[in-house]
Protein backbone atom coordinates (compact mmCIF):
# COMPACT_ATOMS: atom_id res chain seq x y z
CA UNK A 1 0.00 0.00 0.00
CA UNK A 2 1.81 3.65 -1.11
CA UNK A 3 1.69 5.67 1.91
CA UNK A 4 1.04 9.39 2.04
CA UNK A 5 2.43 11.21 5.13
CA UNK A 6 2.34 15.03 5.47
CA UNK A 7 5.35 16.53 7.39
CA UNK A 8 3.79 18.94 10.41
CA UNK A 9 5.71 21.77 11.90
CA UNK A 10 4.21 22.94 14.97
CA UNK A 11 4.54 26.22 17.27
CA UNK A 12 5.95 28.55 14.66
CA UNK A 13 6.00 32.07 16.03
CA UNK A 14 8.44 35.29 15.95
CA UNK A 15 10.38 34.36 19.10
CA UNK A 16 10.86 30.12 18.25
CA UNK A 17 13.99 29.11 17.98
CA UNK A 18 14.91 30.37 14.09
CA UNK A 19 18.38 28.05 14.28
CA UNK A 20 16.30 25.04 14.93
CA UNK A 21 13.46 25.82 12.60
CA UNK A 22 15.16 27.01 9.05
CA UNK A 23 17.52 23.64 9.89
CA UNK A 24 14.13 22.06 9.03
CA UNK A 25 13.25 24.24 6.27
CA UNK A 26 16.57 23.69 4.53
CA UNK A 27 16.14 20.31 4.22
CA UNK A 28 12.60 20.48 3.27
CA UNK A 29 13.55 22.76 0.66
CA UNK A 30 16.40 20.76 -0.69
CA UNK A 31 14.08 17.47 -0.87
CA UNK A 32 11.05 19.66 -2.47
CA UNK A 33 8.57 19.01 0.56
CA UNK A 34 6.12 20.95 1.52
CA UNK A 35 4.70 20.81 5.47
CA UNK A 36 1.61 21.90 7.00
CA UNK A 37 2.93 24.48 9.73
CA UNK A 38 1.30 25.57 12.71
CA UNK A 39 1.47 29.73 13.18
CA UNK A 40 0.46 30.83 16.68
CA UNK A 41 -1.66 33.88 15.81
CA UNK A 42 -0.63 35.71 19.41
CA UNK A 43 2.13 33.55 21.27
CA UNK A 44 2.24 34.26 25.18
CA UNK A 45 3.87 30.77 26.01
CA UNK A 46 7.18 31.46 27.78
CA UNK A 47 8.39 28.43 26.43
CA UNK A 48 8.44 29.78 23.01
CA UNK A 49 10.58 32.74 23.72
CA UNK A 50 13.69 31.72 22.86
CA UNK A 51 15.19 34.27 20.38
CA UNK A 52 14.63 37.66 19.83
CA UNK A 53 11.30 38.93 17.75
CA UNK A 54 11.92 38.65 14.40
CA UNK A 55 10.48 41.77 12.65
CA UNK A 56 9.58 40.39 9.38
CA UNK A 57 7.71 37.09 10.85
CA UNK A 58 5.12 37.77 8.73
CA UNK A 59 6.34 38.13 5.75
CA UNK A 60 8.58 34.88 6.01
CA UNK A 61 5.30 32.93 6.54
CA UNK A 62 3.93 34.60 3.48
CA UNK A 63 7.09 34.19 1.20
CA UNK A 64 6.95 30.59 2.94
CA UNK A 65 3.04 29.95 1.82
CA UNK A 66 4.04 31.12 -1.75
CA UNK A 67 6.46 28.68 -1.70
CA UNK A 68 3.87 25.96 -1.18
CA UNK A 69 4.11 25.86 2.30
CA UNK A 70 0.57 25.32 3.73
CA UNK A 71 -0.29 27.40 6.81
CA UNK A 72 -2.56 26.51 9.91
CA UNK A 73 -4.07 28.14 13.17
CA UNK A 74 -2.38 26.66 16.18
CA UNK A 75 -4.16 27.69 19.15
CA UNK A 76 -4.61 31.91 20.34
CA UNK A 77 -2.10 32.61 22.59
CA UNK A 78 -0.48 28.64 22.95
CA UNK A 79 -0.84 29.32 26.73
CA UNK A 80 -2.22 26.23 28.66
CA UNK A 81 -4.64 28.20 31.24
CA UNK A 82 -7.66 25.61 31.51
CA UNK A 83 -7.32 22.53 33.76
CA UNK A 84 -9.47 20.16 31.79
CA UNK A 85 -8.38 17.68 29.62
CA UNK A 86 -8.97 17.98 25.82
CA UNK A 87 -11.41 14.87 23.74
CA UNK A 88 -8.08 12.77 23.28
CA UNK A 89 -5.60 13.70 25.78
CA UNK A 90 -4.18 12.11 29.27
CA UNK A 91 -3.18 15.66 30.34
CA UNK A 92 -5.27 18.35 31.76
CA UNK A 93 -4.07 21.53 30.81
CA UNK A 94 -5.28 23.27 27.40
CA UNK A 95 -6.05 26.27 25.60
CA UNK A 96 -9.60 25.52 24.58
CA UNK A 97 -11.27 22.13 26.45
CA UNK A 98 -13.63 22.79 29.27
CA UNK A 99 -14.49 26.66 28.10
CA UNK A 100 -17.79 27.87 27.04
CA UNK A 101 -18.48 27.92 23.15
CA UNK A 102 -18.74 31.74 23.26
CA UNK A 103 -15.41 31.97 24.76
CA UNK A 104 -13.95 29.68 22.32
CA UNK A 105 -15.90 31.31 19.38
CA UNK A 106 -14.35 34.14 20.83
CA UNK A 107 -10.60 32.63 20.59
CA UNK A 108 -10.75 31.54 17.26
CA UNK A 109 -12.25 34.42 15.96
CA UNK A 110 -9.52 36.54 17.43
CA UNK A 111 -6.61 33.77 16.52
CA UNK A 112 -8.44 34.25 12.65
CA UNK A 113 -8.51 38.11 12.81
CA UNK A 114 -4.87 38.29 13.78
CA UNK A 115 -3.65 36.00 10.59
CA UNK A 116 -6.29 38.11 8.37
CA UNK A 117 -4.31 41.25 9.15
CA UNK A 118 -1.25 39.75 8.24
CA UNK A 119 -2.48 39.01 4.87
CA UNK A 120 -3.15 34.85 6.17
CA UNK A 121 -6.35 33.26 5.58
CA UNK A 122 -6.38 29.51 6.78
CA UNK A 123 -9.09 26.97 7.11
CA UNK A 124 -7.28 24.58 8.99
CA UNK A 125 -6.72 24.68 12.58
CA UNK A 126 -4.85 22.34 15.45
CA UNK A 127 -4.77 23.31 19.30
CA UNK A 128 -2.01 23.06 21.00
CA UNK A 129 -1.17 20.24 23.11
CA UNK A 130 -3.73 18.28 20.76
CA UNK A 131 -5.98 19.51 23.60
CA UNK A 132 -9.85 20.42 22.30
CA UNK A 133 -13.18 18.89 23.12
CA UNK A 134 -16.27 19.20 21.18
CA UNK A 135 -17.02 23.03 21.60
CA UNK A 136 -13.79 23.34 20.28
CA UNK A 137 -14.87 21.48 17.14
CA UNK A 138 -18.39 23.51 16.86
CA UNK A 139 -16.32 26.98 17.53
CA UNK A 140 -14.19 26.23 14.48
CA UNK A 141 -17.34 25.27 12.34
CA UNK A 142 -19.01 28.56 13.16
CA UNK A 143 -15.59 30.64 12.61
CA UNK A 144 -15.15 29.12 8.89
CA UNK A 145 -12.87 26.57 9.69
CA UNK A 146 -12.70 23.42 7.74
CA UNK A 147 -9.86 21.40 8.84
CA UNK A 148 -8.67 19.73 12.18
CA UNK A 149 -5.20 18.15 12.08
CA UNK A 150 -6.00 15.44 15.18
CA UNK A 151 -7.28 12.44 16.34
CA UNK A 152 -7.50 9.30 17.09
CA UNK A 153 -8.83 7.52 14.86
CA UNK A 154 -8.19 4.63 12.25
CA UNK A 155 -9.69 7.07 9.57
CA UNK A 156 -10.94 10.82 8.48
CA UNK A 157 -14.28 12.03 9.66
CA UNK A 158 -16.18 14.74 9.78
CA UNK A 159 -18.08 16.16 12.94
CA UNK A 160 -19.76 19.50 12.67
CA UNK A 161 -18.76 20.25 8.95
CA UNK A 162 -15.21 20.04 10.48
CA UNK A 163 -12.71 17.04 8.21
CA UNK A 164 -10.89 15.50 10.99
CA UNK A 165 -7.45 14.61 9.76
CA UNK A 166 -5.98 11.99 12.75
CA UNK A 167 -2.90 12.28 14.24
CA UNK A 168 -2.48 9.47 16.13
CA UNK A 169 1.51 9.33 17.21
CA UNK A 170 3.93 12.33 17.52
CA UNK A 171 7.05 12.61 15.94
CA UNK A 172 7.91 9.70 13.31
CA UNK A 173 4.28 7.60 13.01
CA UNK A 174 4.24 4.17 13.14
CA UNK A 175 4.07 3.68 9.42
CA UNK A 176 3.60 -0.05 9.42
CA UNK A 177 -0.14 0.77 9.31
CA UNK A 178 -2.76 2.50 7.51
CA UNK A 179 -2.19 4.77 4.23
CA UNK A 180 -2.02 7.91 5.91
CA UNK A 181 0.07 9.18 8.45
CA UNK A 182 0.99 12.79 9.86
CA UNK A 183 4.41 13.21 11.34
CA UNK A 184 4.35 16.10 13.90
CA UNK A 185 7.82 18.38 14.75
CA UNK A 186 9.04 20.64 17.66
CA UNK A 187 11.59 22.36 16.37
CA UNK A 188 12.56 24.02 18.88
CA UNK A 189 12.83 21.30 21.36
CA UNK A 190 15.45 19.65 18.84
CA UNK A 191 18.10 22.19 20.93
CA UNK A 192 17.28 20.02 24.11
CA UNK A 193 19.71 16.92 24.54
CA UNK A 194 16.68 14.69 25.90
CA UNK A 195 14.80 15.59 22.11
CA UNK A 196 17.98 15.86 19.72
CA UNK A 197 17.66 12.18 18.34
CA UNK A 198 14.47 14.12 16.94
CA UNK A 199 15.99 15.93 14.47
CA UNK A 200 17.69 12.44 13.30
CA UNK A 201 14.49 11.17 12.98
CA UNK A 202 13.10 14.33 11.14
CA UNK A 203 16.13 13.86 8.86
CA UNK A 204 15.72 9.77 8.63
CA UNK A 205 11.91 10.07 7.77
CA UNK A 206 12.35 13.05 5.05
CA UNK A 207 15.42 11.01 2.99
CA UNK A 208 13.61 7.63 3.40
CA UNK A 209 9.78 8.23 2.71
CA UNK A 210 10.58 11.54 0.45
CA UNK A 211 8.28 9.99 -2.33
CA UNK A 212 5.64 9.31 -0.15
CA UNK A 213 5.54 12.91 1.70
CA UNK A 214 2.33 15.08 0.09
CA UNK A 215 1.56 18.31 0.74
CA UNK A 216 -1.97 19.16 2.52
CA UNK A 217 -3.78 19.75 -0.49
CA UNK A 218 -3.76 16.16 -1.31
CA UNK A 219 -3.42 14.56 2.10
CA UNK A 220 -6.63 16.35 2.88
CA UNK A 221 -8.50 14.43 0.08
CA UNK A 222 -8.44 11.34 2.03
CA UNK A 223 -11.92 9.15 1.93
CA UNK A 224 -13.67 9.77 5.40
CA UNK A 225 -14.94 7.14 7.95
CA UNK A 226 -18.32 6.93 9.03
CA UNK A 227 -18.51 9.41 12.15
CA UNK A 228 -19.95 6.45 15.08
CA UNK A 229 -17.56 3.93 13.54
CA UNK A 230 -14.74 6.24 13.76
CA UNK A 231 -15.66 8.12 17.00
CA UNK A 232 -16.21 4.57 18.94
CA UNK A 233 -12.66 3.44 16.92
CA UNK A 234 -11.03 6.94 18.68
CA UNK A 235 -12.39 6.00 22.24
CA UNK A 236 -10.87 2.60 22.14
CA UNK A 237 -7.77 4.06 21.16
CA UNK A 238 -7.74 6.46 23.90
CA UNK A 239 -8.86 4.07 26.57
CA UNK A 240 -5.59 1.89 25.65
CA UNK A 241 -3.48 5.25 25.96
CA UNK A 242 -4.79 6.01 28.83
CA UNK A 243 -5.43 2.99 30.80
CA UNK A 244 -3.99 0.17 29.36
CA UNK A 245 -0.51 1.50 28.25
CA UNK A 246 -0.03 2.96 31.82
CA UNK A 247 -0.61 -0.48 33.55
CA UNK A 248 1.71 -2.48 30.81
CA UNK A 249 4.65 0.16 31.35
CA UNK A 250 4.68 -0.48 35.19
CA UNK A 251 4.34 -4.31 34.20
CA UNK A 252 7.61 -4.16 31.88
CA UNK A 253 9.27 -1.41 34.65
CA UNK A 254 8.79 -4.34 37.47
CA UNK A 255 9.80 -7.23 35.21
ZN1 LIG B 1 2.12 23.71 20.08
Amino acid sequence: MTKKILIRIDDVCPTMNWEQFEKAIKLMDALNIRPLIGVIPDCKDPDLMICDVRNDFWDYIKDLQRRGYTIAMHGLYHTFNSHYRGNIVSRHDSEFAGLSLDTQIHMIQKGKEILNKHGINTQIFFAPGHSYDNNTIKALSICGFKYLSDGKSYKAYKKEGIKLLPCRTGGVPRLYYGKYHTAVFHTHEWAWNNKAYCYKQFKDLLYTQASNIVDFDTFCQQPEGCLFAQEANERLYIFIERHVRPVLATIKHLI
